[in-house]
């Protein structure tokens, strides 16, 4: 008995060894990310529940490291965030997504662009001036640009993050709260932040259809947002039914395999073509 314990201590402890070793290459690797041009966008099309046109997209980051290979940005954002690289990175992704959209904004002028901003890199000093001076520098309307945010995380410095989402929403660019209904979700956040937009989080959408709690959540969240005139996005919509179910709801915008997965820049524009410039 002891020596089954005293093993499944070492295996134990080796996985942790593992886990932490796997994380020290990530965090070197990562550190030479940017240099190497490693970091690139993906955007995935933000679709109108009632018109189906395509009013905006998502920019998403990826990184293809020879090493690591194709790492998600759910396990590498996080390091990024603890090893103070998500500065620089969400730098980057304001900079190549803003680029990269002004680049077809002349043939698609009302498409959006939503972009994701990690908290720590919005209450750092220069995130306002950094986007606000992309904007101006590759002449895309301030009005064009959602901010996503996810709500779990302004446990702290609320006020500090009050107040800046006040001044962005000055300034023109909408935002939009993401992962809406997971993490510590309180209503008043939509009374007391300038929220233009609710992203119902995947994890409902997915059993909307087979789930009645799932089902009578998303309904509720949809007649919130109706009520306090906010829309809704229902990300993650990969069937034809629960797009049906979501826009009788009044769901306004979809995002989901159904229409299409995220894309490099070049496949967007062949995608875009599909669709009756604005
Ligand atoms: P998120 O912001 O909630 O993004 C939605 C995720 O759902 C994306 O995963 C997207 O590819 C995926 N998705 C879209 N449609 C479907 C669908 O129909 N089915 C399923 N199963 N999944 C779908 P992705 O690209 O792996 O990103 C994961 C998370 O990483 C994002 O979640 C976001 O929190 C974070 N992230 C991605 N890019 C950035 C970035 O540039 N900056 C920051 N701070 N975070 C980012
Ligand atoms: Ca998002
Ligand atoms: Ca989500
Ligand atoms: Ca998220």
């Amino acid at each position: 008995q002891a020596k089954k314990l005293r093993n499944s201590h070492a295996v134990f402890s080796e996985d942790l060894q593992k886990k932490s070793d796997e994380r020290a290459v990530m965090e070197s690797e990562l550190r030479g990310a940017i240099d190497n041009g490693e970091l690139y966008m993906v955007y995935q099309p933000q679709v109108e529940a009632v018109t189906g046109k395509v009013s905006g997209v998502e920019a998403l980051l990826r990184w293809n490291n020879p090493l690591l290979g194709l790492v998600p940005p759910d396990r590498f954002i996080p390091v990024a965030e603890d090893c103070g690289l998500i500065n620089p990175i969400g730098n980057l992704v304001v900079d190549t997504a803003l680029k990269e959209i002004a680049g077809i904004h002349g043939d698609y002028e009302r498409l959006r662009l939503s972009i994701n901003v990690s908290v720590q890199q919005l209450v750092h000093g220069g995130f306002r001036d950094y986007i606000k001076q992309k904007c101006a520098d590759y002449d895309l309307p301030n009005s064009l640009i959602k901010i996503e945010i996810t709500e779990s995380l302004f446990i702290e410095d609320f006020w500090q993050i009050e107040n800046l989402l006040k001044l962005l929403s000055g300034d023109g660019f909408s935002i939009s709260l993401d992962d809406f209904g997971t993490g510590y979700s309180s209503l008043s956040v939509l009374r007391k932040l300038p929220i233009n937009e609710v992203k119902i989080d995947k994890s409902f959408v997915q059993d909307i259809l087979s789930d009645p709690h799932d089902r009578a959540l998303i309904k509720s969240i949809i007649s919130i947002g109706q009520s306090l005139e906010i829309p809704t996005l229902a990300e993650g919509v990969e069937d034809i039914d629960q797009a049906l179910l979501l826009r009788q709801y009044g769901c306004n915008l979809f995002q989901g395999y159904l229409f299409a997965k995220p894309m490099k820049l070049e496949d967007l524009k062949i995608y875009l073509q599909g669709f009756e410039p604005y």
